[in-house]
Formats: structure tokens, C-alpha cells, sequence
């Protein structure tokens, strides 16, 4: 079994369901004792999260491609960045280094393509959603993307900061998340991405008829299986 290096923090509330997802694959396909190889550097996310509002991303990256450099030599034979947004760093961290990099992006858009999604919305942060950086890695897949209206991407943005990232599940957040994702579905999304890693906190594909695909889910297995020589 190959060691998955994560950098995480971003928030430790999503990197920690990042970790027990690898556990819990690695157990399932393995049995037994088993569980995953990893190397976690867990930043702190208000030093990240400052450089993002002053749109420092260089500066970011920079902390980020430190953060690969060391799981990189304390082992890691690939790296997963526990994040959605900061994968627009992605290029910065992947010169950094020499091992694999698996894009969130482009595991996402593997299992769409496998379950014949062509038009799909997507939930994240701000940047994720309004900057070209995700979506276009998207729709080099031949992928559409819808996103949410001005209003419901300002309340999408100020849930994962002041509540999801802060491990704050509200009911009428979960409403106002729910009530977006019907409405890309009304708008021909054939299934909404949880493009940012907390969103699995909040909703699941128990609270609505909607494909969900949640990104931490789907990177973490891809991790798995390339850690397991099956990717
Ligand atoms: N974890 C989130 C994401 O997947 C948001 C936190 C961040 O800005 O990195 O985008």
C-alpha cells in the first residue's frame, strides 16, 4: 500500500472526515486490521483564509507547496490537498514536487462522466464557484456547469465560513443549501457538486432526490485507490 499525503486544515472539520473515509476504504477492501498509510500537515486556516480576502494567492500557494514539500519528504508517494477553493494554487503546489497530485476537480469530473452527468451545478466557496479555475477543469470535460444566483452564492459563501468551517450545522442553513440545489435542478442540472469539503456536513443525498456528489467523498476514495495500486 502506497502513503497518501494530505494537507489539510482547511478546515480541520472537513480533513478529519478526509481521514476517516481513508480508514474506513482501507478496511473494506483490505479487512482485518488494515487501515490507510497517511501523512497529514494541517495547516492553520486563518492564516490561509487572510491571504484568500486579500487575494494573496501566490503567498498561499507558497505555504501550500511547503506543506507538499514535507509530506513529500516525510514519505507521501502522492498528495491530496483537502481542499476545493485552494486548488487554485494546484500548479503552484505540483512544481513544488515530484510525486502525483490528485485534483479534486479531476476526480469529480471522472465520476460524472462515469454516471453520464453533462450539465451539473456546483456549490463551493465564491472563488470556487465564480472563478475559472474549477469550473473550467470541468467543462474541459465536457462538462456544463450551473451556478447559483448572485444572493443564493453569498449565502452559500457565509454558511462555510462563519458555520460549516467553525463545525456549526444550523437547520435553516440546511434549508437555504437544499432550497439552491432544487433550484440548479430547476435549471437543468442533472446533479449538484458539494464542490467545498464541509458541504457533506451539512447535506446529504438522504435530504433530497437530487444526484449529489460530494467531493471529499469522491477525492478520498480516489486516494484510496491509488494508494491500493487500482487507479
Ligand atoms: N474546505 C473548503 C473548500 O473545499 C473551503 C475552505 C477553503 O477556503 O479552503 O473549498
Amino acid at each position: 500500500m502506497k502513503t497518501i499525503g494530505l494537507i489539510g486544515g482547511m478546515s480541520w472539520e472537513s480533513t478529519q472526515i478526509y481521514y476517516r473515509l481513508m480508514n474506513q476504504k482501507v478496511r473494506d477492501e483490505l479487512g482485518g486490521l488494515h487501515s490507510a498509510k497517511l501523512i497529514l500537515y494541517s495547516v492553520d486556516f486563518a492564516e490561509i483564509e487572510a491571504l484568500q480576502q486579500r487575494g494573496a494567492w501566490q503567498a498561499a500557494g507558497e505555504i501550500l507547496a511547503t506543506a507538499a514539500c514535507a509530506v513529500e519528504s516525510a514519505g507521501a508517494d502522492v498528495v491530496v490537498l483537502c481542499t476545493n477553493t485552494m486548488h487554485k494554487v494546484a500548479p503552484q503546489i505540483e512544481q513544488a514536487i515530484s510525486t502525483p497530485f490528485l485534483h479534486i476537480a479531476d476526480a469529480t469530473a471522472n465520476v460524472l462522466k462515469k454516471g453520464g452527468v453533462t450539465r451539473v451545478g456546483l456549490l463551493g466557496t465564491a472563488f470556487t464557484m465564480e472563478q475559472a479555475f474549477y469550473r473550467s477543469r470541468l467543462e474541459e470535460q465536457g462538462i456544463e456547469v450551473v451556478i447559483p444566483d448572485d444572493r443564493q452564492r453569498a449565502r452559500i459563501h457565509t454558511v462555510i465560513f462563519n458555520e460549516l468551517c467553525r463545525g456549526e450545522i444550523k437547520a435553516a442553513s440546511k434549508a437555504a443549501y437544499l432550497e439552491v440545489v432544487a433550484s440548479l435542478a430547476a435549471r437543468g442540472a442533472q446533479g449538484v457538486i458539494l464542490g467545498c469539503t464541509e458541504i457533506g456536513l451539512l447535506i446529504q443525498s438522504t435530504d433530497t432526490d437530487v444526484r449529489l456528489f460530494d467531493t471529499t467523498a469522491i477525492h478520498a476514495e480516489q486516494a484510496v485507490q491509488y494508494a491500493l495500486g487500482r487507479f
